[in-house]
């Protein structure tokens, strides 16, 4: 048989194991019940006739056996047991319910057992009456010969009774016990299985694509945060599912406006005077510059997808990480005297020799150069420093801009998270700064305070005296 769910699993298993249980311990009940009244009735009998044939031996010794045969009958002391007297070869001589003679022989185990000198019990059917029987037989010797034999028997009809009520009241007792822990099994079984259907159900639905569904399930076991974390998946997809949207369509109007505009002025520049120089040129400045905006894009985009593929390859090389983020600087002093911001660098005296590829990190530097001025209104200022710390180089760029929201900070360097702000590019910028500092094995970190300003931390592991030894030997 297959068994397909959960609940008939643990049904059958319990129910397996208690039968078992159950079983085997009713066996052993019934077993020691059976024993313990069979074989006092055994002995009780044999007590009773070993005490009386030595009693009655002693008494008539020297009587024929007929004549011992109806002392003893005269003499037994109640009617419980049935006595009989037998001759050597099992013929019966008298018995004390008044058959007697008559030719009868009898062939019970026990006689056959007395017969060869021994004491012999026997359970078993009266060949007479039918009746089922407890027999003691007591060979009565002459020297080496048996002379006659003493049979001793007892009815079971009453014990086999007893022992045949305690025994229907085992397995009563014992079927209600199966009953009730299948009952239960059920019961706990139905309390497991049901919270893993509803949550199927749930999980089926997020297949099929319905993200809105959530499992509702209060329980604090596992059960209950498996489904706390299929919801918290679900959100999270949902989530991601409407950044992507989002990405997907600002990017397209991210697209369009240069290719509008660059659109534009190449139709009014071919249709205008080609003498107007004036109009040339800004139409020329415009297409400039607002290719270099789509190249931007491109470029990002581009990144992303290798990021996103995790086919960035780097080119390192030993050197100082202040070199790149000078540059960087360098390259904003005017940008940061166009917009009245204040740019103050300070990376020491000391190199800081680490194993990078110059032109991410200068992506990165100016990735995160330009955020900060975009985010920093006039008249703000843009602190940069570089210095060594516990075998790192640490860079922060500290601005005093508008600051990243809380509940937008954890998001920031996802890619394609944009805050709220209108001067927000594609959403990738933070994104592949985080992927290219990671891929050098460094750490990338943004602390904000809305209106206090934004500061980006950025470590890159130093390279050890012994380490840049070996750069060198290879090097030469
Ligand atoms: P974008 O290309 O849109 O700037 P980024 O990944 O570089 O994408 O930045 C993601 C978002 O983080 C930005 O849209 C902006 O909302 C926020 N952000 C980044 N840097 C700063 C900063 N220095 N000050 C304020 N907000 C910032």
């Amino acid at each position: 048989m297959r068994l397909t769910s959960l609940r008939t699993r643990i049904v059958w298993s319990y129910g397996v194991l208690i039968v078992l249980v159950v079983v085997m311990l009713g066996s052993l009940f019934g077993t020691l019940v059976w024993n313990y009244y069979y074989s006092s009735a055994v002995s009780s009998v044999l007590q009773r006739a070993q005490t009386e044939a030595v009693l009655h031996d002693r008494m008539i010794a020297d009587e024929p056996i007929k004549e011992k045969a109806r002392y003893m009958l005269q003499n037994m002391a109640d009617g419980t047991a049935h006595l009989q007297l037998l001759t050597g070869s099992g013929e019966l001589v008298v018995d004390s319910e008044g058959f007697g003679g008559g030719g009868v022989t009898l062939d019970t185990p026990d006689v056959r057992q007395a017969m060869a000198h021994d004491k012999g019990i026997w359970r078993g059917r009266d060949p007479v009456t039918n009746e089922r029987i407890i027999a003691v037989t007591l060979p009565v010797k002459e020297g080496d010969r048996v002379t006659a034999m003493f049979r001793y028997t007892a009815s079971l009809v009453t014990l086999d009774t007893i022992i045949r009520n305690i025994l229907w009241l085992t397995v009563l007792v014992g079927s209600f016990v199966v009953l009730l822990f299948f009952a239960m099994s059920l019961l706990i079984a139905n309390r497991i299985a049901r919270p893993i259907r509803n949550l199927t159900k749930v999980a089926e639905k997020m297949a099929e694509g319905d993200w809105s569904r959530r499992a509702a399930l209060n329980d604090r076991d596992e059960i209950g945060r498996l489904a706390d974390t299929l919801n918290t998946m679900a959100s999270e997809l949902t989530r991601r599912e409407k950044l992507k949207e989002d990405f997907i369509s600002s990017i397209s109007h991210e697209l369009r406006t240069p290719l509008t505009s660059i659109k534009g002025w190449s139709e009014t520049l071919a249709s205008g005077d080609p003498a107007d120089v004036e109009e040339l040129n800004l139409g020329l400045a415009i297409i400039d510059r607002e290719t270099e905006r789509l190249s931007g894009l491109v470029e990002d985009l581009l990144d992303f997808s290798k990021l996103y593929a995790k086919s960035i390859v780097l080119h390192p090389e030993m050197l100082d990480i202040r070199k790149p983020l000078g540059e960087t600087l360098w390259q904003f002093e005017a940008r940061g005297q166009r917009e009245s911001v204040a740019i103050h660098g300070e990376t020491g005296d000391e190199p800081l020799l680490a194993k990078v590829d110059a032109d991410r990190m200068k992506q990165v530097f100016i990735n995160v150069l330009d955020n900060a001025l975009k985010f920093t209104p006039k008249g703000g200022a843009i602190y940069v420093q570089a210095r060594q710390e516990d075998g790192y180089a640490r860079m922060t760029i500290r601005d005093t801009g508008c600051g990243i929201p809380p509940e937008d900070l954890p998001h920031v360097t996802e890619k394609f998270y944009k805050g709220s702000s209108q001067r927000s590019g594609s959403g990738l910028g933070l994104a592949i700064c985080k992927e290219i500092v990671e891929l050098h094995g460094g750490v990338f970190r943004l602390d904000s305070a809305v209106d206090a300003g934004t500061t980006v931390m950025i470590s890159l592991p130093l390279l050890t005296d012994a380490q840049q030894q070996g750069e060198q030997q290879e090097r030469a």
